[in-house]
């Protein structure tokens, strides 16, 4: 059987990592969550009190980083960071990290290398726009920031954090500000996929919005 790429693009919080595990295991082929390697060198970055603008040291640590996916967890230099990327420090500084060129340049390339030779679903900004324009499904996840916003209050209410919904909805809305407006691969709806707001949608429904096209295109 040919090798299938899925593409999900779509803002923060819109609910694209959840509809992508479950549509990659029903389709029983590999997901790979691309925000989670911006969001691991971000953590990276942050641990090492460097500055933004300092490009040669950016570039060092960029050549001495180990990003993989094993077991369902994300592993950096060896280590899982599943819990420590999802950190509100992190989310309120990956967007400018992901700003940067060789950033960039780096984790497009292991992105489409993980995916060689395999099926996949994989989520990020610019799947289908730039990791992948030739992918042979694109969807584009949106929803209202009101909506956006409650889902990320609701899973951090879960965890014992506390933040207040108005500052969840602001920070996601500044991120989607970053991401829309950068002038490498910014966050966007290409003409070729399929746009779902998920607003009014429970995950299930959206799932089978998804599997329903992907059926019907064969
Ligand atoms: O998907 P998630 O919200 O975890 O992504 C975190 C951040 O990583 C995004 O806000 C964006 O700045 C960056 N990102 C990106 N390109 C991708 C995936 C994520 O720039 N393909």
């Amino acid at each position: 059987m040919k090798n299938i790429v899925i593409a999900i693009d779509g803002p923060a919080g819109a609910g694209k990592s959840t509809i992508a595990k479950i549509l990659a295991k029903r389709l029983n082929i590999i997901y790979i969550d691309t925000g989670a390697m911006y969001r691991a060198f971000t953590y990276k970055f942050l641990k090492n009190n460097k500055s933004i603008e300092d490009k040669e040291a950016i570039k060092e640590m960029l050549d001495n980083t180990e990003i993989d996916f094993r077991n369902n967890h994300i592993f950096l230099d060896g280590k899982i960071v599943d819990n420590e990327i999802r950190k509100n420090k992190v989310s309120k500084n990956v967007s400018n990290i992901a700003k940067i060129k060789e950033v960039r340049e780096k984790l497009v390339l292991l992105q489409r290398k993980i995916a060689n030779n395999k099926s996949v679903v994989m989520d990020g900004r610019d799947i289908g726009s730039n990791v992948f324009p030739d992918a042979d499904y694109k969807f584009f996840i949106n929803a209202s920031a009101q909506e956006r916003g409650t889902r990320r209050y609701k899973e951090l209410e879960k965890k014992g954090t506390s933040i207040k919904l108005e500052n969840i909805i602001n920070e996601i809305k500044q991120r989607d500000k970053i991401d829309s407006t950068r002038k490498l691969a910014p966050l966007t709806k290409t003409e070729d996929a399929i746009e779902i707001n998920t607003t009014d949608l429970t995950i299930e429904e959206t799932i089978e919005k998804v599997l329903s096209n992907i059926r019907e295109r064969g």
